[in-house]
């Protein structure tokens, strides 16, 4: 079980996969705790890792720095202890934004493409955040069928989700790792505006050491867990290191 937050915190609103919400006696700002537990396949499969907790706190906060220091608007307010963020409340646009510049994951799975194949220009998905349905592919037909988001609204993520790679894709290569893929959530805040939100972290990216060509040993993100690979922890922990020597 989690620690309750040290933060002074309202009523639970959400409990996810790696995070739970919280409402603050400002209905502006909510207070995100990270856990240490890991799912991966839709839930299918499901652990802990050591200290994921604290080291996805600190890894988004740097790249929410990163983001907001480059223009990008997004819900990061401040970070008051290691697992706990307090955020902007917004409401989450349903849509999981998938950026790719080598092929992995599920588009090798679903389509053949060998792992690692470069995506030029980058791939840029949708996804229907939807556990029950198992967040499947959307196509913008789909999206306008469902009424998820306004075509002006999809145009919008393209853009936000394609500048966003490229100071990522930038950043990584400064820290020696190649940003394979992520993932992006957006909300709207009180003033209609369109902001990066959730997280941005080793569980929600494919980062693979540059030093490394063994196909498992590159690996620092989340595969480590999903594929059985070993040393899940001391990757994250590596990671972040990484990162945070290089200031935004
Ligand atoms: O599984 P797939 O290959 O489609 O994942 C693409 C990228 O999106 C990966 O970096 C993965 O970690 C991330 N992702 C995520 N949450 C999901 C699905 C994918 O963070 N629900």
């Amino acid at each position: 079980m989690p620690q309750p937050p040290q933060t002074p915190h309202g009523d639970q609103l959400y409990e996810g996969k790696a995070k739970i919400l919280y409402a603050t006696d400002d209905p502006q700002v909510l207070l995100t705790y990270f856990k240490d537990d890991a799912t991966a396949f839709n839930a299918q499969k499901k652990g802990t890792i050591a200290q994921k907790g604290q080291i996805n706190c600190a890894f988004s906060t740097h790249l929410f720095k990163l983001m907001a220091a480059q223009g990008i608007p997004t819900h990061w307010i401040d970070t008051p202890t290691e697992r706990e963020m307090r955020v902007k409340a917004v409401t989450i646009v349903p849509l999981e934004v998938v950026v790719r510049n080598l092929a992995a994951g599920s588009l090798c799975r679903q389509t053949g493409l060998a792992l690692g194949t470069p995506l030029n220009p980058p791939l840029v998905e949708f996804y229907y955040k939807n556990d029950d349905l198992g967040d499947p592919l959307l196509t913008l037909d789909r999206i306008r069928a469902l009424d998820l988001a306004s075509s002006d609204t999809v145009h919008q993520l393209q853009q936000m989700a394609t500048h966003i790679n490229q100071l990522l894709m930038q950043f990584f290569d400064e820290c020696g790792i190649t940003l394979v893929d992520f993932k992006l959530e957006f909300g709207t805040d009180s003033g209609g505006q369109l902001i990066l939100a959730d997280e941005m972290s080793p569980d929600t990216c494919r980062l693979w050491n540059q030093a490394e060509s063994d196909p498992q040993k590159r690996v620092m993100d989340k595969d480590r867990f999903r594929q059985d690979l070993g040393n899940v922890e001391t990757a994250y922990q590596h990671v972040l290191d990484r990162i945070l020597a290089h200031s935004v």
